[in-house]
């Protein structure tokens, strides 16, 4: 017997017929004598329609901002996934299989005051345990939890992964599986390049680049909880027959493992390709050269909470003046542009310039820390293809390059044949 966590996205509960399916793959490990939490998303699209109905609210004649309060944002994007499990525990509950729904706030799931994109500090699994011991299956609501304010708190897009992952650490799980539409996770995203190869394994520390370099399958916190936990975690396939030979392996499940680096053997130099749409870039021209100008820019840019990503100051030629170049997310260029304009007189610019709607692609792999040579790769390839590289980051294991959104499918494609991903 095994305690396990099952976790179904918003595409696997996407209508009644998916939540009976979905049913019988949480059957299917009752079945066999396990323990079983099962974390469950909203059905896809519900958790942007609820989003939208926040942000459009009508307003007051005459104001301006899009306005509202984040809790009241909280109380109203939760409410999918609210839904959803109830809809599975009554599912269950038709096949004969004892389930009860939980909502984030009855388990408790406490989280910290940032509503919006709060973070979990805090599982008390004990009833959960004892339950499961009496062979009822917790249907536990993702996305949610209870904020120190006692008001419901919600995780950040994605977030029911990382509500899987804690629930798992919480109740110390054998496993979690992510269960979602696709049967593992790919060397890059099988939407763009259909010659992805499925992995059977990823080190934590390659998924957790994959997933904040933008493959969406996992919530980055889920990654970083399931490292810290060792919790083991499999991202696989809900759209399979439940009843398929193998689906109820204990030890090797179909789908993609993530685990510690050791236990993958044939380790490859590079791993995947990620990439992030949206990304804007900044220039700042004519910046006077002198010690403190980086303090002065991006100082007020982190107090006005606004992710700065790549940064390239160029050499300045005559030694007085240079040129800041960086990155932040489309979305927040026009609050950075104010931000710099009402200190422009502090940073001391000559003009500043923007441009939205960039892509960032990056190769991700361990096995970077070894080998020489892997980023010359990626630049001769995206040459041939006429690729123009606007800006580079580097660290030990990934190569992030900004380029034009238009070439974004190409240079996924690209990148992913020049390492040889798409070759068995
Ligand atoms: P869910 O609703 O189950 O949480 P998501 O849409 O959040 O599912 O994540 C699954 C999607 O992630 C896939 O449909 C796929 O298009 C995308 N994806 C991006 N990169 C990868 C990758 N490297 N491997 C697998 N899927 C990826
Ligand atoms: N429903 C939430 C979202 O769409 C959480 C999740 O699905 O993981 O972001
Ligand atoms: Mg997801």
């Amino acid at each position: 017997m095994a305690r396990i966590v099952m976790k179904f996205g918003g595409t696997s509960v996407a209508n009644l017929e998916r939540i009976y399916n979905v049913a019988r793959h949480v059957k299917r490990e009752v079945d066999a004598g396990h323990e079983v939490a099962v974390v469950v998303s909203a059905m896809s699209g519900k958790t942007n329609e609820l989003v939208d109905w926040v942000q459009n609210m009508p307003k007051v004649a005459g104001a301006d901002s899009p306005f509202y309060d984040a809790r009241e944002y909280d109380a109203v994007v939760a409410s999918g996934e609210q839904v959803t499990s109830g809809l599975l525990a009554i599912a269950l509950q038709s096949m004969g299989v004892n389930a009860r729904s939980w909502q984030g706030w009855q388990i408790p799931i406490k989280t910290d005051n940032a509503h919006g994109a709060a973070r979990i500090q805090e599982i008390d699994g004990a009833e959960i345990i004892r339950r499961m011991g009496e062979g009822q299956v917790a249907v536990v609501a993702g996305f949610q939890g209870i904020g120190p304010d006692n008001r419901i708190a919600t995780l950040g897009r994605g977030g029911s992964d990382t509500s899987a992952v804690a629930i798992a650490a919480g109740v110390k799980a054998d496993r979690c599986d992510i269960y979602t539409d696709v049967d593992g996770v790919y060397t890059t995203d099988p939407r763009i390049e259909p010659k992805a190869r499925r992995l059977k394994k990823i080190a934590f520390e390659e998924m957790l680049e994959m997933a904040s370099l933008g493959a969406k399958v996992l919530q980055v916190r889920s990654v970083e909880l399931a490292m810290v936990h060792k919790v083991r975690t499999f991202v696989r396939s809900s759209f399979e027959d439940p009843d398929a030979p193998g689906m109820g392996d204990l030890l090797n499940p179909p789908g993609t493992l993530i685990c510690d680096e050791e236990e993958i053997v044939e380790q490859e130099v590079v791993t995947g390709i990620a990439y992030a749409k949206d990304e804007a870039q900044i220039s700042l021209r004519r910046l006077a050269d002198r010690p403190g100008v980086s303090a002065a820019i991006f100082g007020p840019l982190a107090e006005a909470h606004i992710n700065v990503d790549m940064i390239v100051q160029n050499i300045s030629e005559d030694g007085s003046k240079t040129d800041m170049t960086f990155t932040v997310p489309s979305g927040d260029v026009d609050k950075a542009l104010s931000v710099l304009g009402s200190n422009k007189e502090k940073i001391g610019f000559d003009v500043v310039q923007s441009e939205k709607g960039l892509v960032k692609v990056s190769v991700i792999g361990i096995g970077m820390r070894s080998h020489a040579g892997v980023a010359a790769t990626a630049f001769k390839a995206l040459a041939e293809k006429g690729i123009n590289i606007k800006a580079i980051t580097t660290s030990e294991i990934k190569i992030s390059i900004l380029i034009d959104g238009p070439y974004a499918e190409l240079a996924v494609r690209t990148l992913h044949s020049c390492y040889g991903l798409d070759k068995n």
